[in-house]
């Protein structure tokens, strides 16, 4: 008999663990159902950095999950066969202030990509190299080049997911749902039963899982950032990202378009109204290596909410009190790069009873939830 599965959730983690659901070996027994409302959705806010590698964190799962999540993209990419405007492995330049910061980072770098084939070449780049590889640079600093970084622009990225999936066996409903006390889906035409459910609502998960009796402790952090439309020709398509310390990343996409964020405001929650000052402060973070940057050529301000644990860690699993549900979430800064690990696990333990070992990933979900 063909399982019924919902997803809640048309994030990174629910578009991820949709198409895979689609995709592994045993999809034919399954029909899915993923419910969003889209409000405030991380995702498709995001600046779309894929780069975890020379992260100053120190948090050992967090590391496995993102590397393999950076990893993961290459062969998602393939599988879904995702365009160019979702997914561009152009290379990322990280910087430091300081020269002698700068140039352990670079020996960190090295030892790390002999052992990661998918950081690609780790490079030590003057200001004039860096100038080369960013010609709409009027400040460049030096840093860092690794290759293999890659930026994706997240709202392409999950709308490139669904159709894929919605050939095979998905079905897509825009719409806010619940769930009540013994696990239905309660949806605008009525409750709805179902044989499994993943539970990945961002910032909005505890209120999703309060009707099961059970509390999850994650704060909602707003991030703004701003869109310019710069004029520059077609051969500067393809610039790398540049991930400054300690100031706002650039991401040049193609046809103009930079990126500029994002803002880290943990007194901002569920608000997602676009602020004058965060505006003008990432603005002139740009303006600063970008010095012939007008405000005129800001085209949008897009404003999403982070969800974060007390230990900024992601977690995932499924729910010991109803193990019909499985949920993930807590994905705070970095969670384009590790979302889609979680979402393939998800859909990969509802397929096939060969599961790898979670631990590796995640504490377990009690530390987060009771
Ligand atoms: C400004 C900004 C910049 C960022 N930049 C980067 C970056 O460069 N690199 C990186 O790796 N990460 C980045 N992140 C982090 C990353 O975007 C998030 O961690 C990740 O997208 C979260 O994915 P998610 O699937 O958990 O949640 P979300 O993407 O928030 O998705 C949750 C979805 O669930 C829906 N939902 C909630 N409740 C319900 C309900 N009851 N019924 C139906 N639907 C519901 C919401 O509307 C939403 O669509 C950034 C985040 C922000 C905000």
């Amino acid at each position: 008999m063909v399982k019924q599965v919902a997803i809640i959730s048309g994030g990174i983690i629910g578009a991820t663990a949709a198409f895979y659901l689609s995709y592994l070996k045993g999809h034919e027994s399954v029909a899915v159902t993923l419910f969003d409302e889209d409000t405030g959705q991380a995702t498709k806010a995001a600046s779309g950095i894929i780069s975890p590698w020379l992260s100053k964190r120190r948090n050992k799962r967090w590391y496995a999950l993102a590397k393999q999540g950076a990893e993961l993209y290459q062969q998602l990419v393939n599988d879904a066969q995702l365009s160019a405007n979702a997914y561009c492995r152009t290379g990322t330049i990280v910087t430091r202030k300081d020269h002698a910061d700068l140039l352990d980072l670079y020996h960190e770098a090295e030892i790390k990509a002999a052992q990661t084939p998918a950081m690609g070449n780790v490079e030590l780049l003057s200001s004039a190299e860096v100038k080369r590889r960013m010609p709409i640079l009027t400040n460049p600093p030096e840093g860092v080049f690794v290759s293999g970084g890659a930026r994706i622009d997240g709202q392409h990225f999950v709308a490139e997911l669904l159709a894929n999936a919605q050939q095979e066996n998905l079905a897509v409903v825009n719409q806010r749902v619940s769930l009540d006390g013994s696990g239905r889906v309660l949806t605008e035409q009525g409750p709805r039963q179902f044989d499994r459910i993943i539970v990945a609502t961002g910032a909005w998960m505890h209120e999703t899982l309060k009707p099961l009796g059970l509390s999850l402790k994650v704060r909602p952090q707003k991030g703004q950032l701003i869109d310019l439309l710069v004029d520059m020709p077609a051969s500067w398509d393809n610039m790398p990202v540049m991930m400054p310390e300690s100031m706002s990343d650039i991401i040049p996409f193609n046809h103009g378009k930079l990126v500029v964020g994002a803002t880290h405001e943990n007194d901002g929650g569920f608000d997602l109204t676009p602020k004058e000052a965060a505006k003008n402060q990432l603005f002139e973070n740009a303006q600063y290596f970008i010095e012939q940057l007008s405000k005129a050529q800001i085209t949008d301000m897009r404003v999403g909410t982070r969800a974060y644990t007390d230990d900024f860690s992601p977690f995932f699993g499924i729910l010991p009190t109803m193990p019909s549900i499985l949920v993930g979430g807590g994905l705070g800064s970095s969670g384009l790069t590790t979302g889609p690990m979680i979402g393939y696990h998800l859909a990969q333990s509802i397929l096939s009873s060969h599961l790898v070992d979670w631990n590796h990933y995640t504490k377990p979900i009690g530390t987060y939830i009771s």
